[in-house]
Parts: structure tokens; C-alpha cells; sequence
């Protein structure tokens, strides 16, 4: 079968590998049908010392796919049923697992596609405990982006920031794939939405997703737009993923008591921190990586609802490469979708 194997720090190969056998007992075989990149995609491209791996290893951290064979003891799918798979390697039994804090788990056996083989390969087995049915009428392609970006978003926003209709929040980086799924959740709950972009075209398809705001950061500098808008009041909710070159600039965009919810550092992984103004503006910041199952549920039930994702690009396998550097050089307004 095909697989697209990360051989060295910067350099994928289509490799032909031996089929994975039928799947053991409480396990299911999935047909992969769509992997949907993200930047992990792009760290583990360029290598990251700490992480351990071993390579040759299969790309793809998140995708859907069909159910093509179950295991003994699986009763909760049947062949052809469509899928998304958890991406981590939970235990399943520790507290954080037990209570649905699957993200926490206190046992992880690594992310997929970037510590341990991934997606990007016609059949993988996995734990069905670890696969959630898509609803119907969701397309393969959208499905693919619910188990990192759109449960991501989820877990960001309504578990960690407890966003609410009304509130006001400042969403980065508004062309990015998590940054498009952001605008449209908070509009969807009743939110003002303020967005940065790096260009007026990337500005104004955030405007035509429902952004009410838009800075194009190159040209102004965001915190001092957003004291205007808000009138110098701040908004309750940032949403970071860039991380150096915007974190002070979205404390000080915060109103008294805000939270700053951050699940990237794009721009690079350090920043200083005022302490006296920490405490005395009574910031919330709170760190999110990943997401739980129920998150990706819940995000798989908005897509149903008619929430859609944006997609910028849908590739074949053999150009996942040319996706991923597009993803890095962030030339992309929504989602690029490597299609089997
Ligand atoms: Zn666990």
C-alpha cells in the first residue's frame, strides 16, 4: 500500500509498505480517505531536536477515512461507516482518560504523524475506542479537519477561554486554518470578532467569513487598532497561536480580568512577561494543546449543522510536499486537504 514516509528532517518519499494485518480484537482497519494539515505537520518536517522519533515514519497527524475491516468485539462500527481518528495514543484507563480529559492523558503513547507512523497511507488499525463516526451529509474532506484545527478551536475557545455571546475577542491570524475555523465559531455563538491577517485580499475573506474587524498587521500595529475599536477598553478573549512577534501586543490588547488562551508560537516559542501588569490587569492566561474526544464530536456536529470548513487547496498524495511548504510560508487563507 502507499505511504508517504518522512525519511530525513525535510525530505518525504512514497514509499510502497506491507498492508497492516486484519485489525486484533476492539480494533477497526480504516480506509484513509482525506489528511488535512496543520503546523505540527510543519515542525515535524523540519525536525525538532526533543522530539523522539524514529524515521523512516508516516506523515499525516489528522485526517478521516472509512471503516474497511473491524476486530473482534467491535460492535459500534461496520464496514464502509465513515471516520475520524484521535490522533494520540491514549491509554484509555488513567484518570484524564477516564473523565474524558483525553488530551491530559497521563499515559500518552505519542501524536500520530509526528512521534509515531501517522495517516498518510492507505490503511491504518486503531484502538475504536480512538475512532468517531462522521455524521452524515459531512464530506470527507471537511471531516478531515475536525480532529486537530476544528476540536482544537473547540477546547480553546468554550473550554479553556469560556467564551460567551457578546463578548468581544481578538482572533490571530484569521487566514490560517485554525485562525478561519476561530471567526467562525465565535460569530456563530453571537461574538465581535476582530482578526489580524497579513495582506487586505486575506482581509477581506475574513470580512466575507463574518469577521466585523480586520488589521492587516503589516501595516498597523494590532494592539493600538484594538484599543480604538474597543475604546480603549480591550477585549475579553485572545485567541494566540503566533506567539514572539505578537504575545505582548495581545496582553495589552486584553481588558481588566481577560483571557489570553494560546495554542502556538508560529513566529517563534519565547516572550517576555510583565508580572505588576499580569496581576493588576487580573489576566487569565491559559495554555491548550489538543483536544478531547467530545470536542471533536461537538465540532463534527457544527460541520453537520452547516459550519464548513475553509479550505484552501486540495492536493493529491504525492503533492502532500508542495502543501506543506504552502503551509509554511503562509501563503493559505483556511485549510490545505491532501486527498487520497
Ligand atoms: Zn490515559
Amino acid at each position: 500500500m502507499r505511504a508517504l514516509t518522512l525519511v530525513a528532517d525535510r525530505k518525504l518519499e512514497l514509499a510502497d509498505i506491507a498492508r497492516p494485518p486484519a485489525p486484533g480484537p476492539g480494533e477497526v482497519q480504516i480506509r484513509i480517505r482525506a489528511v488535512a494539515l496543520n503546523h505540527i505537520d510543519v515542525w515535524g518536517y523540519r525536525g525538532m531536536a526533543f522530539a523522539k522519533r524514529k524515521m523512516p515514519l508516516v506523515v499525516g497527524a489528522e485526517a478521516a477515512g472509512e471503516i474497511a475491516a473491524i476486530g473482534d468485539g467491535v460492535t459500534a462500527f461496520k464496514a464502509g461507516d465513515p471516520v475520524v481518528m484521535y490522533g494520540a495514543l491514549t491509554c484509555g484507563v488513567c484518570r484524564a482518560c477516564r473523565e474524558g480529559r483525553d488530551n491530559l492523558c497521563e499515559d500518552v503513547k505519542g501524536v500520530m504523524g509526528f512521534h509515531v507512523d501517522g495517516f498518510a497511507c492507505d490503511l491504518v488499525n486503531l484502538p475504536a475506542r480512538l475512532t468517531i463516526p462522521v455524521p452524515a451529509g459531512v464530506a470527507f474532506r471537511d471531516a478531515a479537519c475536525a480532529p486537530i484545527a476544528f476540536s482544537t478551536v473547540e477546547h480553546m475557545l468554550f473550554d479553556n477561554a469560556r467564551l460567551e455571546a457578546g463578548e468581544t475577542v481578538l482572533v490571530h491570524a484569521g487566514g490560517s486554518g485554525i485562525g478561519t475555523a476561530a471567526i467562525q465559531m465565535a460569530k456563530q455563538i453571537g461574538c465581535t470578532v476582530i482578526t489580524t491577517v497579513g495582506s487586505d485580499e486575506k482581509g477581506a475573506k475574513a470580512k466575507a467569513l463574518g469577521a466585523d474587524h480586520v488589521i492587516n498587521y503589516r501595516t498597523d500595529r494590532f494592539e493600538g487598532v484594538v484599543r480604538k475599536l474597543t475604546a480603549k477598553k480591550g477585549v475579553d478573549v485572545v485567541f494566540e497561536h503566533v506567539g514572539a512577534d505578537t504575545f505582548a501586543g495581545s496582553l495589552l490588547s486584553l481588558k481588566r480580568g481577560g483571557r489570553l488562551v494560546t495554542c502556538g508560537a508560529t513566529s517563534g516559542p519565547s516572550a517576555t512577561l510583565n508580572l505588576m501588569q499580569l496581576f493588576q490587569q487580573q489576566y487569565r492566561i491559559i495554555g491548550s494543546f489538543g483536544a478531547s474526544m467530545r470536542n471533536i464530536r461537538d465540532a463534527l456536529a457544527k460541520m453537520q449543522a452547516g459550519l464548513r470548513p475553509v479550505i484552501d487547496t486540495e492536493v493529491p498524495l504525492a503533492d502532500f510536499e508542495r502543501g506543506l511548504q504552502k503551509l509554511e510560508s503562509r501563503d493559505v487563507f483556511g485549510k490545505i486537504v491532501v486527498m487520497f
